[in-house]
């Protein structure tokens, strides 16, 4: 999401599936990222947050880029196979039976449906690695 001094925030950066409210939510966080990072290093002379603005969006950015598709991927092939076939149907349908038969798999599906952060303490961590600090 950064080459040399371009930064890119939100959409301009990634294309998430307009499934699970997410786009908004990734953009609004990048912006108020971007916006600290830009206030320290012109106040206090201080440029980590621009160094790490890529990594430490990019974790979030690929968690729920793979939450919205596969979202996405479910609901759109667990009706008319005519679409996607029957295999992608029958693994769509498998898909939600497990979010209604299973606690855990119910639980699952609601952390990352209103959560924001893959993982506490996420941002102080590392990031996934493809695509890092780049766009
Ligand atoms: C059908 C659909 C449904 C969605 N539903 C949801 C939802 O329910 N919840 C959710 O969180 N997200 C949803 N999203 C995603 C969300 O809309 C985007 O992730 C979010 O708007 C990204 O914000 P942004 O500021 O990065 O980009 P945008 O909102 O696209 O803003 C970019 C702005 O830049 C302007 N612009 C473009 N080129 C130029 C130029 N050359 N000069 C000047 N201005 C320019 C555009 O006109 C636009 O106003 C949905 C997306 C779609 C397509």
């Amino acid at each position: 999401m950064q080459y040399g001094r371009l930064f890119l925030v939100g959409d301009a950066a990634h294309i998430v599936s307009p499934l699970g409210g997410k786009g908004m939510n990734l953009a609004l966080y990048e912006a108020d990222l971007f916006a600290r990072a830009v206030r320290d290093s012109v106040h206090d002379h201080d440029d980590t947050g621009l160094r790490t603005y890529s990594r430490r969006c990019l974790r979030r950015v690929w968690n729920d880029q793979e939450f919205s598709h596969w979202l996405t991927r479910t609901l759109h092939d667990a009706g008319d196979d005519t679409h996607s076939g029957p295999f992608q149907r029958g693994l769509a349908r498998a898909r939600l039976d497990r979010l209604f038969t299973s606690r855990n798999a119910a639980g699952a599906f609601a952390e990352l449906m209103v959560g924001l952060s893959p993982a506490p303490n996420a941002d102080a961590q590392d990031g996934p690695g493809p695509g890092a600090g780049a766009c």
